[in-house]
């Protein structure tokens, strides 16, 4: 099967123009077909005025959940938590699914959902639409992100969606998703691609915990952190975390640690997916022996002034590593 289709839609609805929505719209806006428009909608008009004033005629202000809808064939939703996208989705009068007479089996509807959020949240939302809106009139897909907002703006952003390889409308799941990101993988069905990013965060989020500890522990005992990140390059611990976001000052080029652990995947989003999948994996009946440490750690560097709203590796500031290391350690 061909992995690409052309777009056809004319009408595009996208809601929540966040940090990460606000550059995925001005992708679309740069790569769509020239004819296409973006209706667009947040509770913050603010940033939705900003945005139509850029791209007159291209993304054009909508006034509810409910009004992109109507106006759009496509509707993709950006949104912070589970109660955001259960009321945007699910709101009796302005909602996607408030007026179902906008959905026809002859038009169907593609409603992508890109926020992470819980499983559960997003299996319970397709159920109501489901019961809610005529058969046939929409299909709704879990579509979470990786990458970060610098992933958004230069659209490298990986895409896990919530479908199978077979799914006839991959191609052009994959052609929409294309235009804002790299990686595109279907991961098996719904609510799968959202098991897949919180399992993903957890591992992300434990081997930053392990890194700072490992780092600490080292450089305590004498060892320069970048003799320290050579050493586990080169050995059983090699990890991305290490190699590209190394939690130490002055180690690895690039690191939102160079410049005070600003940029990045902030704390608070990692406390917040940390904790959707220990729930994940409580509710799957999945052992963690790690879990519940580090949603400790997480909800802790969050409260810390030190490091609040800073990049999650700053968990390494948070458990006591030096960072002044340079002219101390290893020389
Ligand atoms: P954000 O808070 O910057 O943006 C969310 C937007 O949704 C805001 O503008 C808010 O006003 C809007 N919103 C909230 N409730 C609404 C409603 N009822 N109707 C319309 N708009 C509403 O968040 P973000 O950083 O863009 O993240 C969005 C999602 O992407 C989150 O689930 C987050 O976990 C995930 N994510 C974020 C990053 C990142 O680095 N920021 C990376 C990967 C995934």
């Amino acid at each position: 099967m061909s992995t690409t289709t052309a777009l056809e839609c004319k009408n595009l609805g996208f809601i929540g123009i966040g940090a990460m929505g606000r550059p995925m719209v001005e992708n679309l806006a740069h790569k769509l077909p020239t004819d296409a428009q973006i209706h667009i909608f947040d509770v913050l008009e603010q940033a939705v005025i900003e945005l139509c004033a850029q791209y007159p005629k291209r993304i054009l202000k909508a006034t509810s959940a409910r009004d992109v809808t109507e106006k759009s064939s496509i509707v993709l939703t950006m949104l912070p938590e589970s109660p955001h996208v259960r009321t945007v989705y699910l709101d009796p009068t302005d909602g996607i699914s408030s007026h179902p007479p906008l959905f026809t089996p002859s038009s169907p509807k593609l409603l992508i959902d890109s926020s992470t959020i819980d499983t559960a949240t997003h299996l319970s939302i397709k159920q109501h639409l489901t019961t809610t809106l005529p058969p046939s009139s929409f299909t709704f897909y879990d579509a979470p992100v990786s990458g970060g907002v610098p992933g958004a703006i230069n659209s490298t952003i990986a895409f896990f969606l919530g479908c199978a390889a077979t799914d006839p409308n991959l191609p052009l799941l994959t052609t929409l998703t294309s235009l804002m990101g790299k990686q595109i993988i279907p991961c098996g069905g719904a609510s799968l691609g959202l098991a897949a990013k919180l399992s993903n965060n957890y591992l992300s989020g434990v081997i930053a915990i392990a890194c700072s500890e490992a780092m600490n522990m080292g450089m305590r005992a004498g060892i320069d952190p970048r003799v320290l990140a050579d050493v586990y390059a080169a050995g059983t611990a090699q990890n991305a975390i290490c190699d590209r976001f190394n939690p130490v000052p002055g180690v690895r080029e690039g690191s939102p640690a160079n410049h005070g652990y600003r940029g990045g995947f902030r704390v608070q989003l990692m406390k917040k997916d940390f904790g959707l999948a220990v729930q994940m994996a409580e509710r799957v009946g999945a052992k963690l022996v790690l879990g519940e440490a580090g949603l400790k750690t997480y909800e802790g560097a969050s409260g810390d002034e030190r490091c609040e709203g800073l990049d999650s590796r700053v968990v390494y500031r948070y458990l006591g590593g030096e960072e002044e290391w340079e002219g101390k350690i290893g020389e």
